[in-house]
């Protein structure tokens, strides 16, 4: 009695902070109530707040996903989104944007498009109303503007490429740099959904698209499994369709968070970058779990349910 008392009491002493410390690490990984938004970086949760509670009004969660990242465009934030983010080579902003629903697998997309103020809008729009996927440059600008959406003139456009060329203000130092906001939804009614949005690389040549508007390398959403997004280094991203790759995984039994480091593992075993890609993912799934993981940074990301919003971080993966 009084040895098993004592193994009792090394038990507690010893093992029963490892079980808990487990225990809360299975938590961390656990299923989240839903509605349950997860989206890239600090920015992410202003966005995330207001899909939330679109969600929990019983809004469609495309609406949601839309209204959340309008809000990013509209302020630009980080520097990296919308027409406040950041020029191109030539001093201007070229837009990419997608939105996918997981049921019927809809999906719509802009790239490199110019003086839209909404890209996420014009992505649904095009999902919606035409009969494409992706429309790109100044067809897209075209489309968006048949549509109706917020735009800047092409006077003042061509207005502000000649400020940028004349006031200097083409060192490359403000021009690098990059981040996109990719927002992903499980509905009430386990439904997923998502959308990104972003300007870009700063400084990258005119007409260049990165990741975020292909389906597939920005962003993936599959209504049987559940849904990722990327931000980062774009070409690091397209050339392995990483969130394609992450819903896969999850798809062959993966937690959210292993598939997106999963994802990062393969792409650097086969890329001559290694594990320097400069790229970071988020996943959920239908159970309502999630994860990210990032190549070579500590990466911040926003987690939003009914009851908590808060930003959390993964640090870059273990090199295997
Ligand atoms: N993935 C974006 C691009 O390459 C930028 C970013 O998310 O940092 O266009």
């Amino acid at each position: 009695m009084k040895l098993q008392s004592s193994r009792a009491a090394r038990l507690s002493t010893a093992v029963l902070p490892l079980l808990l410390s487990a225990c809360a690490g299975l938590h961390s990984e656990a299923a989240e109530s839903i509605p349950l938004v997860v989206s890239t970086w600090p920015f992410g949760k202003i966005a995330n707040d207001i899909a939330i509670a679109d969600l929990i009004e019983g809004r469609p969660r495309l609406d949601a996903v839309e209204a959340g990242i309008r809000e990013i465009e509209r302020q630009s934030c980080d520097g990296s989104v919308g027409l406040g983010g950041r020029p191109n080579a030539a001093g201007y902003a070229q837009l990419d944007a997608c939105i996918m629903d997981g049921p019927g697998a809809r999906a719509g997309s802009v790239a490199a498009v110019e003086g839209i103020v909404h890209p996420i809008t014009a992505a649904r729009r095009v999902m919606e109303n035409t009969k494409h996927v992706m429309l790109t440059g100044e067809g897209a600008r075209w489309f968006a503007l048949s549509q109706g959406l917020e735009s800047v003139p092409v006077e003042d456009l061509e207005a502000k490429k000649r400020a940028w060329r004349d006031n200097g203000n083409g060192a490359e130092g403000k021009r690098e740099g990059h981040d996109t906001i990719a927002l992903l939804v499980l509905d009430g009614d386990r439904h997923v959904a998502g959308g990104c949005s972003t300007s870009g690389a700063g400084g990258k040549l005119p007409g260049r698209v990165g990741d975020s508007p292909i389906l597939g390398s920005g962003l993936y959403v599959d209504e049987a499994v559940g849904a990722a997004g990327a931000t980062g280094r774009g070409e690091n991203v397209m050339r392995h369709c990483g969130t394609f790759l992450i819903v896969e995984l999850m798809r062959s039994g993966l937690h959210p968070r292993a598939a997106c480091e999963e994802a990062i593992h393969r792409i650097a075993s086969k890329d001559p970058l290694g594990y320097r890609l400069d790229i970071c993912f988020i996943a959920i799934d239908k159970q309502g779990r999630f994860g990210a993981a990032a190549s070579n940074q500590r990466f911040p990301f926003a987690v939003t349910t009914a009851g908590r919003s808060e930003i959390r971080y993964v640090e870059p993966v273990r090199q295997r």
